[in-house]
């Protein structure tokens, strides 16, 4: 359920992202806020500016997090982003341990828009293979016997 507090927190992901554009970047634009309404970070896409394919907001966001805040406060945090989380920033967003994501696109409502936002091709992946080979350093760190 999205609240008035959550939609005030979603505006400000959207003025990020408007400011984005003004600066030459894409438009897309994610803050975190902490259980008391504080605001601990603010982000907006840089990819073309720093030529770095995962410089998304909610991945520098979540990377943040993940240095910056210890468990128990990262649970307490929300994202609030301009547009739905990529699959690469989802993964980083779980990873560090963000209590909740409030979006104001979804992914569909970024493609109706623009359509070249859902034009990745997938990836052919081959494997599983050396399975014996390829555990032994996954076992040396881990310590199975
Ligand atoms: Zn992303």
């Amino acid at each position: 359920m999205i609240t008035a507090d959550d939609e005030r927190f979603l505006r400000r992901a959207i003025a990020l992202a408007a400011h984005a554009v003004t600066v030459g970047d894409a438009p897309y634009g994610s803050l975190l806020v902490g259980p008391d309404g504080a605001v601990l970070a603010e982000a907006h896409n840089t990819v073309r500016r720093d030529m770095d394919i995962s410089a998304h907001p909610e991945l520098k966001l979540a990377r943040w997090a993940a240095r910056e805040l210890d468990p128990e406060a990262a649970a307490r945090t929300t994202m609030y982003t301009s547009c739905q989380p990529c699959g690469m920033c989802t993964g980083g967003i779980v990873r560090s341990g963000l209590g909740r994501v409030v979006f104001a696109l979804s992914t569909e409502q970024l493609v109706e828009l623009n359509p070249e936002s859902g034009a990745w091709p997938v990836v052919p992946q081959d494997g599983p293979a050396l399975f014996e080979e390829a555990r032994s350093p996954i076992d040396a760190y881990y310590g199975a016997d």
